[in-house]
This record gives structure tokens, C-alpha cells and sequence, in this order.
């Protein structure tokens, strides 16, 4: 199978469901056209990922389709942003007609259930990588930064934390039980939290994405802003089923295990009082930003270490 075949049979279905308003233009031409609104302005982001270093070796073609959408539409949902299309840099070994069939199948569940049409990309021949740039749409400056916490705001964050981390020892799958599927299912199909991130904009006063810790992502976000906080980890929330696998170490995992893609956000009191109930219902406040910088943990912390980094610092 050629190159132009291997892009026609598996990635134009992708392309051909976009929202022709929004993408007048798709793979095909030496660009794509991506038409903008008027007062917006365009949230864009790469991430990639490695076989061996962001997913195992021989890792299911399905669940990486998945994934690789989601951890970088996830970025979006950060900043508060609307998809609109993405592109797929794909370095494939070989063209495996079963592999491109799981993946591409993959992929596109992703990206009926964000909202989000191909709108082009690359192929070639190599070590198995995967790099999509997302795009996405903001009112024009109303996107959340990482740079705006405050003295004396909440930090809250979405979901439970740790269960993608712990997902990591029961792979590959022998025969898992219950819990184990329901933390796997955590690690392979994470969910962006793209409709709280857009129910934030113009409340949140900053927010990140926890790809690679709560302490690794939050202290990002104190940099950003110039401030420190103070967090009582007995409150940051787990998953039961993580906390029957885990026990003492599930608060651990919560602290410094990556790929749950859930957000971290910071707002003043007042505003979190006020928010709707179901907006409400999806966060949990964990601590308080303080003027001094720095992150400090009470309650009973695990002997914790810090999230992950690609080129072995501190993160
Ligand atoms: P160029 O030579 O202009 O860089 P290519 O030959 O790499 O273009 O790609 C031809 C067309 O196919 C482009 O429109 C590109 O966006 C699209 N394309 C290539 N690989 C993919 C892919 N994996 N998924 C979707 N579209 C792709
Ligand atoms: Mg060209």
C-alpha cells in the first residue's frame, strides 16, 4: 500500500465528516483552510507521542488512536477553547492494513466525541510516533491562562487523580479483574474536560491540564502566576477502585503519576461559591493560592516524588 492510498483509504473518512463552515479545505492540498470567526482568536497545540517512552511497546492500535487525540485535545480544554480541527504527523515501521484500520477506527471515535475533524497531516516511514496539533477556537482574550492565580483563590481540581498512573502495572492485560479494568480504562481512553474548561472561561483565573502530575502540573501553574499555594492532599479526590488496588499508595499516585488528563484550576471563593451546581459537582477544592511562592502539602503526605520529565530534572 502506497502512501496516498494508505491516507485515502484510512484518514479522508476523518476529514470528510468536518464541518465544511469551519474547514473549507482538508487533506489534499498543500495546506488545509481552517476559516476563522470573527472575535476569536485561534488556540493551537502539538504533542507527541513515542512507542516504548508514552505508550508500551505493541500497545493496541484502538486505544492509541484514542489517546493520542485526547492528551492533545486535552490541552484545549485547559485553555477553555472549542476544537476545530486537527492535524496527524504519523511515522509508521509499516503500513499494517489491521493496524491502520484499529487506529484510524480509534482515532475517529475520538474525534466524533470531542468535536474535531482531520484536516491533514503527514506520513512516513520510521520508529512508531504519533504528533497531532490540535486547533481550537477562544473569544477573542478570554482564553484561561496558567499565569492568573491569585492570593486566596481556590485550587480545585476535576475527577479523581492517580488511576491512569496505577494502570501502568496491570499492562499489558493478563486477566484483569474489576478494578484493574476500571483503572486500564482511565490510562486507555482518557476524557479531556472540554465542556468544564469552556463553562470556566471568564471564572477560572487559571487552569492547566494534569499530564504529568498534580505537584508537576500545579507548580507549572504557580511559576506562571508568581505564586505558591498551600494543599491538603486528604482532599485530593481518588478513584475507590484505586484506593482497593493501592491502599496507602493510591494518595501517592494521586500527587505524582501523569496521564489523567484532568484540569487543575484555580478562582476566587466568591466565584466557585456562585458556580452551577453541575459545574460544581465536577470540581474539588484542594487548597488555597498563597502570595509566597512555593507548594507546600499538609495532611498525611505520601513520600512523594515528583512528576515525570523527559530529561530526568526535578519537574
Ligand atoms: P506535502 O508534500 O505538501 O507536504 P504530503 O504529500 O505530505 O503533502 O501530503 C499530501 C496531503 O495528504 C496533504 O494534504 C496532507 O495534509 C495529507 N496527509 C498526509 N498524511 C496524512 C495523514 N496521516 N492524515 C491526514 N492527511 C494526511
Ligand atoms: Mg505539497
Amino acid at each position: 500500500m502506497g502512501e496516498f492510498e494508505l491516507i485515502r483509504t484510512y484518514f479522508k473518512p476523518l476529514a470528510d465528516r468536518a464541518n465544511r463552515d469551519q474547514l473549507p479545505l482538508g487533506p489534499g492540498d498543500d495546506c488545509a483552510i481552517q476559516r476563522l470567526e470573527p472575535g476569536h482568536d485561534l488556540a493551537f497545540s502539538v504533542d507527541t507521542l513515542v512507542e516504548g517512552v508514552h505508550f508500551p511497546v505493541g500497545y493496541e492500535p484502538e486505544k492509541l488512536g484514542w489517546r493520542a487525540l485526547a492528551v492533545a485535545v486535552s490541552d484545549l480544554a485547559a485553555m477553555g477553547a472549542e476544537p476545530a480541527c486537527f492535524t496527524l504527523a504519523l511515522t509508521l515501521p509499516d503500513a499494517d492494513a489491521g493496524w491502520l484500520a484499529g487506529f484510524a477506527s480509534g482515532l475517529s471515535r475520538a474525534g466524533q466525541a470531542f468535536g474535531i475533524a482531520l484536516a491533514g497531516g503527514d506520513t512516513t516511514r520510521g520508529p512508531l510516533t504519533i504528533s497531532v496539533q490540535v486547533h481550537g477556537l477562544v473569544a477573542r482574550s478570554a482564553e484561561i491562562r496558567r499565569s492568573g492565580a491569585r492570593s486566596g483563590d481556590f485550587v480545585c481540581v476535576s475527577g479523581t487523580l492517580g488511576a491512569a498512573g496505577a494502570a501502568l502495572d496491570y499492562l499489558p492485560e493478563p486477566a484483569p479483574g474489576p478494578d484493574q479494568l476500571a483503572v486500564l480504562s482511565r490510562y486507555h481512553f482518557p476524557e479531556p474536560r472540554l465542556a468544564l474548561g469552556q463553562s470556566l472561561v471568564g471564572l477560572a483565573s487559571a487552569a492547566i491540564d494534569i499530564s504529568d502530575g498534580l505537584l508537576a502540573d500545579l507548580t507549572h501553574l504557580l511559576e506562571a502566576s508568581g505564586v505558591g499555594a498551600d494543599i491538603d492532599v486528604e482532599k485530593v479526590p481518588l478513584m475507590p477502585e484505586l484506593v482497593v488496588l493501592k491502599g496507602d499508595d493510591a494518595r501517592r499516585l494521586a500527587l505524582t503519576s501523569g496521564d489523567d488528563y484532568e484540569l487543575c484550576v484555580t478562582m476566587a471563593p466568591k466565584i466557585y461559591e456562585a458556580l452551577c451546581e453541575d459545574v460544581r459537582r465536577e470540581l474539588t477544592v484542594i487548597g488555597v493560592i498563597t502570595p509566597e511562592p512555593g507548594l507546600r502539602l499538609a495532611g498525611c503526605v505520601p513520600d512523594a516524588a515528583p512528576g515525570y520529565d523527559h530529561f530526568g530534572r526535578l519537574a
